[in-house]
């Protein structure tokens, strides 16, 4: 069949929850047995998120093929428990990078070239690219930013192209908007949402829907009011209120018949009612929990929890398989001293050390492996976390003082972590790590192992550095294990100490792989360790 374009844009304000809409409605038609993918057009102009410096847009995500991309596409895969790629995220930078390129090779030879039709011919490109494959019978493309900002004129342009040029039942536009309440005269308020959509339709696009984000119920007699000043049908003005977890939104969105609607206006059948039963059958885990554990995350970035958004997901899907409910606590790495670890740790059931770079909090990621190690509360650490785990061991019992690696101290006579060989002649910045799906052998008997259950797995990495292997016997002499190796490269994937309850440190990223349907194994077996520790 044809495939079926769906565009979603946000009015009003940011942070609306676009992407977890895209990401809910995507989930309703895969119920109901359609194929769907959902695509992020980023207007800001870095090539991809991978330069950007977490406070400026959360965590970057990292796709199996080895893109850096936006959170949302995390959500997307949480969601649909399927791979992303690069095609689904594009930013305003990559479409320029492209077109001149283009330019510089001739391809435009004689003439002008422009926004219109250069760049918006590259965006709708970028936003068919993934229909042509055959794969998908939906494409949901969210719009980032908010209609309005200068930087998204060419993408709602390109829209309103695409909709000129495919068939009405080929092509929709869903609009989010805010209802604000106030508080002082108890009433929500539509003008906002009037004035998103007048602005919508100055560019010349009408939105076929409007999801509407609301603290408080949207009255009938609201919903005609709506539907009338934005020019759409009354079932066409979806309630989106406030929910406990993003997990609940897919069921509130089938609800208010947001599946059914768009599947009318697509013309597409209504299929089966949707299969939701595993999600459910998750939420209720989620909401009814029988323990409570509470893990620290250690990190530089924890002012902005989105930063360790991946993480945190991991333990909401790993927390609801042990029937466990996570508190997480983030601890400021750049606050925990030697001496007040212990103080600060004491509460903990478990502690994770986050991914990160840079020298800022290193010495506390290392306090508080020493404090988890020493004291044998689980510990999980990720990529530099992981790394970090092999410096505190190296300096505390192998007795190295000043082991480090040398992404913070070039000059150490005890380079534990040094950078891969491979990356010692790069010079430029983006997308230049080791990135993306690696094979990863696991030893038997371990911690991974017990996990996994399995010896060969695939994990995404984002590094640079890697565990020097020609301390490899040292660190095994004392009871540093390798559990975990790249079968090509012997790189170290996987550190693991046999006499503790659960240390286990990865290279790679589990918390990229952590769906709804598949929590990762490793998260499930610390989440697990941490339930026992805190009923010991
Ligand atoms: N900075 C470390 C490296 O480049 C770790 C990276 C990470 O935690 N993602 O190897």
């Amino acid at each position: 069949m044809t495939p079926k374009y769906i565009f979603v844009t946000g009015g009003v304000t940011s942070s609306l929850g676009k992407g977890i809409i895209a990401a809910s409605l995507a989930k309703l038609l895969q119920a109901r047995g359609y194929s769907v993918t959902i695509q992020k057009l980023d207007p800001y102009i870095n090539v991809d998120p991978g330069t950007l410096n977490p406070y400026e847009h959360g965590e970057c995500y990292v796709t199996e093929d080895g893109a850096e991309t936006d959170l949302d596409l995390g959500h997307y895969e949480r969601f649909l428990n399927i791979p992303t790629s690069q095609a689904n995220n594009v930013t305003t930078g990559r479409i320029y990078q492209h077109v001149i390129t283009q330019e510089r090779e001739g391809a435009y030879l004689g003439k002008t070239v422009q926004v219109i039709p250069h760049i918006t011919d590259e965006i709708k490109r970028r936003i068919k690219l993934l229909g042509d494959t055959g794969k998908f019978d939906v494409i949901i493309t969210e719009i980032g930013g908010t209609v309005g900002d200068i930087e998204s004129l060419p993408y709602i342009e390109s829209v309103r192209q695409l909709l000129w040029e495919m068939k009405e039942e080929d092509a929709l536009v869903i609009h989010l908007t805010l209802l604000p309440y106030l508080s002082s005269t108890k009433e929500l308020k539509t003008k906002p949402t009037q004035h998103s959509v007048k602005l919508l339709l100055e560019s010349g696009v009408q939105p076929d829907i409007l999801v509407c984000r609301t603290e408080h119920a949207i009255t009938k007699e609201m919903r005609k009011k709506i539907a009338l000043f934005c020019n759409v049908d009354s079932n066409s003005v979806i309630e989106a209120l406030d929910v406990p977890t993003i997990y609940d939104v897919p069921l509130m969105m089938l609800k208010e018949k947001l599946d059914k609607t768009v599947l009318s206006k697509l013309k597409l059948s209504a299929k089966n009612e949707p299969n939701l039963e595993s999600w459910k059958d998750f939420l209720t885990r989620h909401k009814n929990p029988k323990n409570e554990v509470r893990i620290g995350v250690i990190g530089k970035y924890v002012e902005l929890p989105d930063a360790y958004k991946s993480i945190i997901e991991a333990f909401i899907h790993a927390g609801a398989t042990n029937e466990a409910r996570v508190r997480v606590q983030y601890i400021h790495s750049e606050l925990l001293s030697e001496e007040n670890a212990a103080q600060k740790l004491a509460d903990l059931d478990g502690i994770l050390v986050a991914p990160g770079f840079g020298e800022r909090g290193i010495e506390g990621k290392i306090n508080a492996i020493k404090f988890a190690r020493e004291t044998g509360v689980p510990f999980f650490g990720i990529c530099l976390g992981m790394q970090m785990a092999v410096i505190e061991f190296a300096r505390n019992v192998l007795g190295w003082k000043d082991a480090h690696s040398t992404e913070m101290n070039p000059k150490t006579k005890h380079p534990v972590i040094d950078m891969m060989a491979d990356q010692k002649n790069i010079t430029k910045k983006g997308g230049t790590m080791r990135l993306g799906s690696y094979v990863c052998e696991v030893t038997k008997g371990s911690k991974a192992y017990q996990a996994y259950e399995k010896t060969k797995v695939n994990e995404r990495h984002r590094h640079r550095f890697e565990f020097n292997s020609k301390y490899l016997k040292d660190f095994e002499a004392k009871g540093l294990q390798i559990t975990g190796v790249n079968p090509e490269t012997k790189l170290a994937e996987i550190v693991e100490i046999k006499n503790h309850p659960y240390f286990v440190g990865v290279q790679f990223h589990p918390e990229y792989k952590s769906t709804v349907l598949n929590p990762h194994p490793l998260f499930v077996k610390f989440v697990k360790a941490a339930v026992t520790y805190s009923q010991a």
